[in-house]
C-alpha cells in the first residue's frame, strides 16, 4: 500500500506511536490503522494527511475521542502525579505518627508573637509571604500601642505602614488591616468572631489565615494548610490531594479528634524543620517507619 508522503512526513513530526491513539486504537501498526480506518470507510485512508487534528479523524473513525498531543500531555502529567503521590497510611499508622509528634512536644506553640486574637489575626495577615521573624519584629512595637481594631483605626495607615514596612507587600497588608479594622468596628463591635464565613469576610483574611486564628485562638478543630503541610500530607501519604483543599478535607478526615488541637502546629513544625522541601531529614525523623514517602534521604553518615 502506498502512504502519501505528506503523511508520513506527518507521522514522523509526531512520532509512529505517539500517532496510534489517533483513532482510539492502539497497538497496531499504521498500515493496519490505515486499513481498519479505509474498511470504516473512513476519508482517513484516503486523504491522510490532513487529519493534523486528531479530534476530526476520530469523529471520522466513529471512535471515542483521544485528542492527541494536548491529553497526551494531560494524561501524562496525572499518571506522573500519580506515581509521584505516597501509599495512603494507614489509621493505625496516623495515630502512631500523632502520637509520637504529641511524646515530643506535648504543647506546640507557634512562632508568631500575639497578645490576643485580634493582634493574632494581625499579625497571621501580616505573614503571607512574609517570615514569622520578620512579622515579629515589625509588630514587637505595635502590640504595645495597639490591642483592639478600635486603637488600629485611632493609629491611622500612615502609622501602621511605618512599623510594617521591613514586611513584604507592606502598602497593600496595611491597607487591608485597617479596612478589616473598620468592619470589626462596625460590624462585631470591635469583637474578632469565631467564624470562618465572617473571618473569611474580612479584607486580606482567606480560608487558611481564618483556620489558624480559629484554631489558635478558640481551640477550634480547623487544619490551615499551609505549604509545609500540603507537602506533608502527599509526601506522607496521610492525605494526598492536588490541591490545599483537597489536603484540607483529608486531614480534618483522618487525623484523630484528640490530636485536633495541635495536629496544626506539629505538622507546620514538622514540615519547616523535619521534612523540609528541598531535602528531607528522614535520617532524623521520628515517624520515619510510619511515613510512605518513597524517595526518603539516608541517614547522614
Ligand atoms: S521520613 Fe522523610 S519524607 Fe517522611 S515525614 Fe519524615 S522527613 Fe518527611
Amino acid at each position: 500500500m502506498q502512504i502519501n508522503p505528506k503523511y508520513r512526513l506527518f507521522c514522523s513530526w509526531y512520532g509512529w506511536h505517539g500517532y496510534q491513539p489517533v483513532c482510539g486504537i492502539s497497538n497496531v501498526s499504521i498500515l493496519e490503522r490505515f486499513q481498519i480506518c479505509r474498511n470504516q470507510n473512513s476519508t482517513f485512508a484516503k486523504q491522510p494527511f490532513i487529519y493534523a487534528d486528531s479530534r476530526r479523524s476520530d469523529q471520522e473513525c466513529g471512535k471515542s475521542t483521544v485528542p492527541y498531543p494536548g491529553n497526551d500531555r494531560k494524561n501524562a502529567a496525572s499518571t506522573q502525579r500519580r506515581k509521584s503521590m505516597s501509599r495512603p497510611m494507614s489509621k493505625t499508622a496516623i495515630e502512631e505518627f500523632f502520637q509520637r509528634l504529641s511524646d515530643a512536644d506535648p504543647e506546640p506553640k507557634g512562632e508568631l508573637d500575639y497578645t490576643n486574637p485580634y493582634t493574632l489575626l494581625v499579625a497571621v495577615a501580616l505573614s503571607a509571604q512574609a517570615t514569622d521573624v520578620g512579622v515579629n519584629k515589625a509588630t514587637k512595637k505595635l502590640f504595645q500601642i495597639v490591642e483592639t481594631p478600635q486603637d488600629m483605626l485611632d493609629l491611622g495607615e500612615e502609622a501602621l505602614i511605618e512599623h510594617i514596612k521591613t514586611i513584604g507587600l507592606y502598602r497593600g497588608k496595611a491597607k487591608n488591616v485597617m479596612a478589616a479594622a473598620r468592619i470589626l468596628v462596625e460590624k462585631h463591635g470591635g469583637i474578632v468572631p469565631n467564624d470562618q464565613d465572617a473571618l473569611e469576610e474580612l479584607p486580606g483574611v482567606g480560608r487558611k489565615t481564618a483556620n489558624v486564628v480559629r484554631n489558635i485562638a478558640w481551640g477550634e478543630h480547623t487544619m490551615a494548610v499551609d505549604t509545609h503541610i500540603f507537602r506533608l500530607g502527599n509526601r506522607t501519604g496521610m492525605a494526598n490531594g492536588k490541591n490545599v483543599l483537597a489536603v484540607e478535607k483529608g486531614l480534618l478526615k483522618k487525623v484523630p479528634s484528640r490530636f485536633m488541637n495541635h495536629a496544626h502546629h506539629w505538622l507546620i513544625l514538622h514540615g519547616r524543620y523535619i521534612c523540609k522541601a528541598r531535602k528531607p531529614r528522614c535520617g532524623d525523623c521520628i515517624v520515619n517507619d510510619l511515613c510512605n514517602y518513597k524517595d526518603k534521604t539516608p541517614a547522614e553518615a
